[in-house]
């Protein structure tokens, strides 16, 4: 499921030893990981661990090119079923927007690294979704992510923030200390002509840079403490999963310096193997990310906030404007939805085509309610669809999409039965009560609406018209002066007058 490698299957082996794909630098790791195992028995694998992340949602300069949120939703729900098994809820602390280009396109570089501190969230796990991800840890060849342990920040393309990616669980392992169990063979893999088979050498062959060589850890667990990850319970990992990425079968032929055939784990998080079935943390990675959590160095994001964990399955129901019925006019349109439990966020789009790619507008809102604050087209045909999250479970996805129409602001009227209708007296004393009277040439069922000028609804009343000439009371008395509309909807349409109550 790793997808650092796909990018390279068809470069040549002299490309890819001396390449990585992760960018992370693993001798920080590899010491904190020595240091968390002198300390082991304080800690409690089971202990519920709530990590608040900040998710830096970056664009180009010109303020293009940013992932998605539904993505970064997905991709929450996706880690959040990833870490499940841990006692690890990663909640929303918030997303930072901000636009640009070195940190879009290089992140490592000084002049990024300046523009992330001061973006930086001191009281979460921030994660940088950005364009490139060069690392600039010996990376002739493209990095989709890294852990840069001085900042202790995350940083990700864009094209990894998925429902189905592993690169975020895999650079959030690194961010609790862990290596990859292939650590030391970073730059140079296994290769029968580098070591030969069985292996007859102590130390992997260093990067070019000269760091990076480490002892060869053997089989039979004798040396796991300080080769390989220094964790025991992830065996021998030459890197294999490098060179035989597409490969999940058991390896049937490298052998160690003791002549046993090595058996890396080919569904571990932290490995290089790629789509090997459904992945894991061993135990002792798990007692690790839980002491990392736990460690003086990541007090800062214990926070003591207890995120909503409800699940939010939706669908959400809606309320109004919905079956294409008119809204009053062009401005401060009011979409309205019941609270779908356990949400407490929603995220609203409409456009003006089912496939929302005609003047699309994304929207945010803590309760079951959206004033629009732009002008829509009147006359246009309007789509919307909301999709409720919180800050820990996001993945309900959009519910169905619904339909209206944007008035006009004046007299509409689209059902066909009504030959006439008037509104008087309009204006309306604040003390009196204004009629409607309609001249129908059939009966039919509808539903009077009147809301206020920003699209609140104030009323509904079901209505049974009558054929010939009736009239419906319009009760203004709880209402302030202002500018009104009362809509009447129809199973064949929208009738929209306005209403003027004064003093
Ligand atoms: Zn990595």
């Amino acid at each position: 499921m790793l997808r650092f490698l796909l990018a390279f299957s068809g470069f040549m082996l002299t490309t890819l030893v001396s390449a990585q794909y992760c960018g992370t630098p693993q001798q920080p790791l590899l010491d904190r990981v020595d240091e968390l195992k002198q300390n082991l028995t304080s800690n409690d694998r089971s202990a519920q661990k709530y990590i608040p992340v900040t998710f830096h949602l970056v664009a180009n300069a010109g303020g293009t090119g940013r992932v998605q949120e539904e993505d970064v939703l997905k991709q929450i729900a996706n880690l959040n079923g990833q870490y499940g098994d841990q006692q690890a809820v990663f909640y929303i602390d918030h997303f930072n927007y901000f636009d640009n280009d070195a940190v879009y396109n290089t992140p490592a570089s000084p002049a990024a690294i300046t523009q992330m501190r001061l973006r930086r969230d001191n009281n979460a796990l921030n994660l940088f979704i950005t364009n490139q991800a060069e690392s600039g840890n010996e990376t002739p060849g493209v990095v989709l992510a890294y852990y840069e342990p001085n900042e202790d920040w995350v940083v990700s393309r864009r094209d990894q923030i998925s429902s189905v990616s592993s690169t975020v669980a895999h650079e959030f392992g690194h961010f609790f200390s862990l290596p990859h169990p292939f650590s030391g063979w970073d730059c140079h893999p296994y290769t029968e002509t580098e070591y030969t088979n069985p292996v007859n050498v102590n130390f992997t062959i260093a990067c070019s840079n000269g760091s990076g060589s480490a002892l060869i850890e053997l089989q039979d667990g004798s040396n796991c403490n300080i080769a390989g990850d220094h964790i025991c319970d992830t065996p021998p990992d030459y890197n294999l999963g490098l060179l035989y990425q597409s490969d999940c079968a058991a390896n049937t032929k490298i052998k160690d310096k003791n002549n046993q055939l090595i058996t890396p784990i080919t569904n571990n998080y932290m490995s290089y193997y790629t789509d090997c079935g459904s992945y894991v943390f061993t135990t002792n990675q798990k007692t690790l990310i839980n002491a990392s959590f736990f460690s003086a160095q990541r007090a800062y994001i214990r926070t003591n906030v207890v995120p909503n964990t409800t699940p939010v399955t939706g669908p959400v129901t809606y309320i109004s404007p919905i079956n294409g019925e008119f809204t009053p006019g062009p401005s401060s349109i009011v979409l309205d939805w019941e609270d779908t439990p356990g949400a407490n966020k929603y995220m609203i789009l409409f456009a003006q085509n089912n496939s929302f790619t005609i003047n699309p507008h994304k929207y945010f809102s803590t309760s079951s309610q959206l004033t629009i604050d732009i002008d829509l087209p009147a006359g246009a045909t309007i789509y919307w669809k909301v999709w409720p999250y919180n800050e820990s479970q996001t993945g309900a996805m959009y519910s169905a999409t619904q339909t209206f129409k944007v008035g006009t602001g004046v007299g509409v009227n689209e059902i066909k039965e009504i030959n006439a209708y008037t509104i008087s007296p309009n204006p309306v004393s604040i003390h009196q009560e204004s009629i409607l009277t309609i001249t129908s040439i059939k009966a039919f069922d509808a539903e009077m609406k009147i809301s206020n000028s920003s699209g609140q609804i104030m009323s509904t009343q079901s209505l049974s018209i009558p054929s010939g000439t009736s009239q419906q009371t319009i009760s203004t008395v709880d209402f302030v002066p202002g500018i009104y509309f009362v809509m009447l909807h129809s199973a064949n349409g929208t009738l929209v007058e306005r209403l003027m109550v004064s003093e």
